[in-house]
């Protein structure tokens, strides 16, 4: 298939990944994201287990440690901001609540799209709107009128993928984990934590603190409830759910909302899954987010993400069959799919609880769970395996940048 042109749609971490693949096998790649410009912004990510390989391979895994956040474990911690357990990464090592390499969601995806633009050729502002697809090729409509065919279409458009919902409709059944979050940062204060900090309260209402090295403090605030749609609200309303929520709690929030109101980086998500029973459909496969979202409950999305791209690139290399390379691509990465979305529902209602008594549960279970023989036990039950596949060695990469 090398030297075919291949349209990926979304300029983020799954679709720079798999451009960057791409490109050095020698496939001809244009990348098509929505967004008017590179999206930098969101909070801390995971990059675990084999996306780690797959970044040394890359020659960026030194490069993606240098920007590493500084966050040297997690701590549970009270209204009185008292430490009831604590993960530090040196006790526990990389598969505790903190990875060894936790970085900014912007600067993994920046990371890989700075070398992958030198191969490919990036177009922001745009968005597929349909896709006709024949036995010589797929004849892409874009949301601006151009029209352009190709080979091969790689959906890489994250959770919400219209194109998927176009071209695989009705066949995401989502599993919604009952969570509603909203990711921004503040300001950073003398004696904020280099941990980060988890901090429960009744009504299923929860907050993560990550430190970060740019002076920011990372938050992640939201509430257990069954999904309403909240993901289609705008930004002031989301925000404006987020105050309510909290609007008369201590500890730290008076600060978080008062930092909110004030933010322009900020995500939101109902955490919902993405399950679909195939990832291809002729000449246009989808993957990361759009394929097989595991939220960010499960701490390995932005490293499927990674992994995903990468298999994808290199089942394409080895045969001029795509059909077969898809169905490749989809025996090797189901698996670590299906780790990464296993995450049991009554352990959410557990570490999101609702009631006094649920909470002096989860406080009193913390306790034990930061006891040093139990650390490994908890972080085991937590975290999904990020190493549940053995990555497949791939052709050596041979294409020179494009001019
Ligand atoms: C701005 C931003 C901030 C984020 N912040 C966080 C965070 O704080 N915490 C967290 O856990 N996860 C966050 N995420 C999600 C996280 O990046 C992913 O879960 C994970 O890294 C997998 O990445 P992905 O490339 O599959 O999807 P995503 O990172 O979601 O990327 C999808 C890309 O596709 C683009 N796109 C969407 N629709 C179209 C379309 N129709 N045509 C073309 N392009 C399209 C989007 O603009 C985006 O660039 C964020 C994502 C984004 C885009």
């Amino acid at each position: 298939m090398t030297n075919k042109q291949v349209l990926v749609a979304g300029a983020s971490v799954a679709g720079n990944t798999v451009a960057w693949w791409l490109a050095r096998y020698g496939f001809a790649v244009t990348v098509v994201e929505r967004a008017a410009s590179f999206r930098d912004g969101g909070q801390n990510v995971d990059v675990r287990g084999v996306a780690r390989q797959v970044l040394r391979r890359m020659g960026l895994e030194q490069a993606a440690l240098a920007l590493h956040t500084g966050e040297r474990g997690t701590d549970w911690v009270d209204e009185r901001d008292q430490v009831l357990a604590r993960f530090a990464v040196e006790d526990i090592g990389a598969e505790g609540p903190t990875a060894e390499l936790e970085i900014m969601r912007g600067d993994m995806a920046r990371l890989i799209y700075e070398p992958a633009r030198a191969h490919a050729t990036y177009r922001f502002g745009d968005s597929i709107a349909a896709v006709a697809q024949d036995a010589a090729g797929a004849l892409v409509t874009f949301a601006s009128g151009q029209q352009a065919r190709y080979d091969l279409v790689v959906v890489a458009e994250g959770v919400g993928s219209a194109t998927r919902e176009l071209l695989f409709a009705g066949e995401n059944r989502p599993r919604y984990l009952d969570l509603t979050l909203a990711f921004f940062d503040i300001p950073q204060q003398a004696g904020d934590s280099e941990f980060a900090r988890q901090y429960n309260t009744v009504g299923g209402r929860g907050v993560t603190l990550k430190p970060g090295r740019d002076g920011r403090l990372h938050v992640y605030i939201g509430v257990h409830k069954r999904a309403a749609g909240e993901n289609k609200w705008d930004e002031a309303r989301q925000k404006q759910f987020i105050c309510e929520q909290f609007a008369h709690d201590g500890w730290e929030i008076p600060r978080i909302l008062e930092g909110l109101a004030a933010t322009d980086n900020f995500y939101f998500d109902v955490f919902r899954q993405v399950r679909l029973p195939r990832w291809a459909t002729g000449r246009v496969v989808l993957t990361g987010d759009a394929a097989w979202c595991p939220t960010g409950l499960s701490g390995v999305g932005t490293s499927l993400a990674i992994a995903g791209g990468y298999v994808l690139a290199g089942e394409l290399a080895k045969t001029d069959d795509y059909p077969a390379a898809f169905a490749a691509y989809e025996r090797v990465m189901r698996p670590f799919v299906q780790e990464g979305q296993s995450f049991p529902k009554p352990f959410i209602r557990l570490l999101w609880p609702h009631t006094r008594l649920g909470l002096w549960l989860l406080r009193g279970a913390m306790r034990l769970a930061g006891r040093p023989t139990l650390r490994k036990l908890f972080a085991k039950l937590y975290l999904r395996d990020s190493n549940k596949i053995a990555l497949p060695d791939y052709p050596v990469v041979t294409a020179p940048p494009r001019a």
